[in-house]
């Protein structure tokens, strides 16, 4: 602190000594002549020219000083002051009073010392001063400047206010009852403290949401201010990391302080990754300011009141790379999970977003909800207002199941390309790589049936898609129905390479996942004879992508590898004989793709359930 002190007054000083030459300058150059004007001294026989001409109005005669200070009209006919020298002249005051003139003790001049010390000296600096001031509550205000804070020091700046009504409760936040029940505690404590303390209860100091984005963490720490109707301080991690060593815990200790004076309340620490990361990397110099921040956070929340009623709820979806100091007990030893929505869930979150929806009376939320696996709220709720955009869009005023469906293709798969023109040979390869994954698919007992098949291009670089909804929801997938999706997704380039001999370039993401899901078997889910039950690879991070690292010697991701690549050809296999077994019905459908663009799951299922039309 006191480091951030100094460097504030160093350039007031200097501002005041650049001041000061500026002004000697000026003192030496400007200011005489100036003020010379003011006291014209004239010579004794022009006085006494003025008096005859009857120019002078006043006079003072200054016999200790031996000059005459008098006022007398100039030739613009302005009045002015004069001075010369005086002579003892018996004949003076005689020939004065003759024309006229008012006699004064005084005539104050512009020499008074006073006034002219003011004018050269006090003047300007305050000019400076002022000009100075207006520079650094700039700076201040634009934060540019490292003393800008020191003024204030320990106040954060007005960044962390309470939110008095958050106006969210509970019953915005659809699904996630396992999360809100343990936050339900935490509101009924809000309420009655002393309920708690009477027994001798201690309630956690923090609660940590911890899941994937999206899910509605943030929404949940708003949710349970609102319902518990206590003031919520709300924060996020990166805010606390200031350019300066040492801000970012000065910002923790004035949260703190604040939020003590307001409990009970809520102290909500968003995205606590960003200063909440372990400490253990170091050596690079740079985590200076975020290593004081997260201390002085473990300190704040040792030295916590707990009966007082503040309650620290925090938010992260990479909870593993948390310091494990953040997580003892005592500080967040209270983890709420909260989870990518089930299907029940995810009707919920719909129906919660669509409240203020005009919507058609036969649109059905459950197809919506099934279509939709693995969707976040956020995904969800954005699905239902693009919903209404198209709507708006088509000229209607409620919105369809259409506009829906629309909608969870546009989330999912980005905006239909109307202009994009592709040549008719690019249709037909992309009409029977999409048949190819859909017959694979369907042929297969286990895997799902296709509820939609489309080759109308898509923002996101799609050229084509087979859309496919689980009937029920699963939570778990068995080694047959894993090899029947890697299978299906070579469905595709089998289905290139078996008509047209060559195949092309758009496979790439299919290649990608069934990569990762052959990868997966082998390395996390046991699913291989050669490696068993051994885990080869490391999960970084649950919630952000399956980030993950090999955990194994060399030589053993050298027969990961040729496991994978086995795997994925099997696949391939399978999906040649079954094309193969069933080509006059891929022509069939591929024909009736081209023909269709877009063609539904029952469709489909009807063309291949047809007997045979050769
Ligand atoms: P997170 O903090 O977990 O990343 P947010 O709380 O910011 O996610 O959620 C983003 C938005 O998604 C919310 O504003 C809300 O509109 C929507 N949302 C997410 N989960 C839910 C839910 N369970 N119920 C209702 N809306 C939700
Ligand atoms: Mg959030
Ligand atoms: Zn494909």
């Amino acid at each position: 602190m006191i480091q951030s002190d100094k460097p504030s007054k160093k350039p007031l000083i200097y501002y005041y000594v650049i001041a000061m030459i500026v002004l000697m300058i000026l003192n030496a150059v400007l200011f005489p002549s100036l003020l010379s004007r003011r006291v014209q001294e004239v010579g004794y026989s022009d006085f006494l020219k003025m008096v005859d001409e009857g120019k002078v109005k006043e006079v003072s005669l200054e016999e200790d000083a031996e000059q005459i200070v008098f006022i007398a009209v100039n030739d613009e006919n302005n009045e002015n002051i004069y001075k010369t020298g005086a002579f003892p002249d018996t004949g003076l005051r005689e020939r004065l009073e003759n024309a006229g003139v008012k006699f004064e003790s005084v005539i104050p001049t512009q020499d008074s010392p006073l006034l002219n010390f003011i004018i050269t000296w006090i003047l300007p600096i305050a000019l400076f001063s002022l000009v100075g001031q207006l520079l650094m509550k700039r700076l201040q205000k634009s934060g540019m400047m490292p003393g800008a804070n020191a003024m204030s020091i320990g106040k954060s700046g007005a960044k962390i206010v309470a939110e008095n009504e958050t106006g969210v409760t509970f019953a915005n936040v659809a699904g996630q009852d396992e999360a809100k029940e343990a936050l339900v505690e935490i509101v009924d404590f809000l309420h009655e403290p002393k309920k708690y303390a009477d027994i001798g209860a201690k309630l956690p100091t923090g609660a940590l949401l911890v899941g994937p984005p999206g899910t509605g963490k943030t929404l949940l720490a708003r949710a349970v201010a609102g319902e518990a109707k206590v003031p919520f301080f709300s924060i996020s991690g990166s805010e606390f990391v200031e350019m300066f060593v040492g801000m970012g815990a000065a910002k923790v200790r004035d949260l703190f302080q604040q939020a003590n004076e307001k409990a009970p309340c809520i102290v909500f620490i968003d995205e606590i990754d960003t200063i909440g990361k372990k400490r253990d990397a170091g050596g690079y110099g740079g985590n200076d300011e975020r290593e004081q921040t997260l201390n002085q956070l473990l300190t704040e929340m040792d030295g916590f009141d707990g009966k007082k009623g503040v309650v620290i709820l925090a938010a992260t979806n990479r909870p593993e790379s948390l310091d494990p100091a953040l997580l003892r007990p005592g500080r967040f030893d209270r983890r709420i999970p909260v989870q990518l929505p089930d299907l029940n869930g995810r009707i919920a979150i719909l129906k919660v977003h669509a409240k203020d929806v005009h919507l058609d009376s036969n649109v059905d939320f459950s197809a919506i909800a099934r279509a939709t696996s693995g969707a976040s709220g956020a995904e969800l709720a954005n699905i239902i207002n693009e919903a209404a955009l198209r709507a708006v869009r088509m000229g209607r005023s409620t919105v369809s199941q259409e506009d829906l469906e629309e909608s969870v293709e546009t989330v999912i798969a980005g905006y239909q390309r109307k202009n994009a023109v592709m040549n008719p040979e690019e249709r037909r390869i992309v009409s029977y790589h999409e048949i190819g994954h859909a017959l694979v698919a369907a042929k297969q007992t286990n895997s799902a049936p296709v509820t939609k098949i489309t080759i109308i291009p898509r923002t996101s670089g799609a050229l084509g898609y087979t859309m496919q909804v689980d009937e029920g929801e699963h939570f778990l997938m068995n080694q047959e129905e894993m090899e029947n999706k890697i299978a299906t997704l070579t469905g595709g380039q089998a289905a290139e390479k078996l008509v047209f001999g060559r195949i092309t370039t758009g496979a790439s993401n299919d290649i990608e996942q069934a990569t990762k899901l052959a990868r997966g078997m082998v390395a996390r889910y046991g699913m291989s004879e050669e490696f068993g039950m051994v885990a080869l690879e490391t999960t970084n991070n649950m919630y952000l992508g399956q980030d993950t690292s090999l955990a194994c010697a060399q030589a053993t991701a050298e027969r990961i590898d040729r496991q994978v690549i086995a795997l994925v050809k099997k696949g391939r296999e399978k999906a040649d004989a079954i094309l193969k077994e069933n080509e006059p019905k891929l022509h069939e459908l591929a024909a009736y793709l081209l023909d269709k663009e877009t063609i539904t799951g029952e469709e489909f299922m009807r063309i291949l359930n047809a007997p045979e039309t050769r």
